[in-house]
């Protein structure tokens, strides 16, 4: 992992590369923030960095021995630790196969993601205090190659009191030469102690610009798409990749939507039956995930009423037809939308006939529309 296969972060990118090269290193830090604003990643990025043997003023030069260990995982002093189940039996090191698995796969990943892949049974995940000693054993040895040793822990939150204490003592007076990352979600359940030993560093959402710009570069991609992706991520980039993958859905749901509300406005009940027709030719689930899309929009235009454009959460598209039809949404129908939306979807999920359904909701929305 490199920094710029890191999403967005420049300025903490900088901030390390700047430290790295200073050789001022703080020995122990803690990376918080969502998964999808990528700590792990970027605690990748740093050791690749930190270890690289012919640094770039940027990023570390990805193709010398060192940089293609730590790509691999497999670097022999670059050591993690993270949650298990078997708190008493299993140990990092035994489900190293896993975790250079779903790194490899995608270092963009949940708690979840991480335990439905080692335990089937989604049982609790620990750092136990077995793991502590185990992480101090592996810190006592030699650095491998003669540099620096990184210790990358993920989810430190999962200490419980009795491991996290183990690990005090060293994290306050590490051998020289090494590293820690702690990798946290939240640092606010996190032992005071622990944290006064590290130098704390929020990992803030990804800006909107940053994930524009990863998305241009995945090509094929409307500019429209873009946008829905960059609003339904909120700087998220697990949550990004979630739209990502439904944006064609997303695309047919705005279209639908206007053309419900054009069709309903004019009264034009041949161009409702026809969309009736259109919608309820769509997969149960499309015509659900359309319904809970027509909601939000019906919630957004209340806000756009109310709020000008504070906060609204559109695509420009999305804006462009609301800026006229918003003010179709008032006080006195806003109730009746959000009831034949939501009631909708209750009778898809129970089988019920949906071009009976749909044709219904045209003609309560034009209705609705002309009674505002
Ligand atoms: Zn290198």
């Amino acid at each position: 992992m490199q920094f710029v296969d890191v999403v967005g972060q420049q300025e903490l990118k900088n901030h390390f590369i700047t430290e790295i090269n200073s050789g001022n290193i703080a020995h122990a830090r803690l990376f918080y923030g969502k998964p999808g604003y990528g700590a792990l990643p970027l605690a990748l990025a740093f050791v690749g960095y930190l270890f690289c043997d012919q640094r770039l003023e940027n990023d570390s030069c990805g193709v010398c021995p060192s940089c293609l260990k730590v790509q691999k995982l497999q670097h022999p002093d670059l050591h993690f630790s993270y949650p298990s189940v078997q708190a008493d039996a299993e140990k990092s090191t035994m489900l190293i196969k896993h975790w250079r698995e779903q790194v490899n796969e995608n270092p963009y990943f949940t708690e979840l993601d991480w335990l439905s892949r080692i335990d089937p049974k989604e049982r609790n995940m620990i750092i136990s205090v077995h793991e502590s000693h185990d992480i101090i054993k592996r810190l006592s040895l030699k650095a491998y190659e003669g540099g620096y040793k990184a210790m990358i822990i993920w989810l430190p939150e999962s200490m419980n009191a009795q491991s996290a204490n183990k690990l005090l003592k060293v994290l306050e007076e590490p051998a020289p030469k090494t590293v820690f990352i702690l990798v946290a979600e939240a640092h606010e359940t996190m032992l005071r102690t622990i944290l006064s030993r590290t130098q704390v560093v929020r990992v803030p959402k990804i800006e909107d610009a940053d994930m524009k710009a990863y998305l241009r570069n995945e090509g094929k991609l409307e500019p429209s798409a873009i946008d829905r992706i960059v609003i339904q991520g909120d700087g998220d980039f697990i949550q990004a990749m979630a739209a990502f993958d439904n944006v064609d859905d997303s695309t047919a749901n705005r279209d639908w939507f206007i053309k419900l509300m054009r069709v309903s406005y004019r009264k034009d009940v041949l161009g409702m039956l026809d969309w009736a027709e259109e919608v309820s030719g769509a997969t149960k689930d499309s015509q659900k995930v359309f319904l809970e899309y027509a909601l939000h929009m019906v919630r957004q235009s209340m806000l756009k009423n109310y709020t000008g454009d504070q906060l609204t959460r559109l695509t420009q598209d999305e804006d462009a037809f609301l800026a006229n039809f918003a003010r179709f949404i008032t006080g006195k129908n806003l109730r009746d939308f959000m009831l034949t939306f939501s009631d909708s979807h209750y009778y898809i999920e129970r089988n019920a006939n949906s071009k009976i359904l749909f044709t219904n909701i045209s003609f309560q929305v034009m209705r609705y529309i002309h009674a505002a």
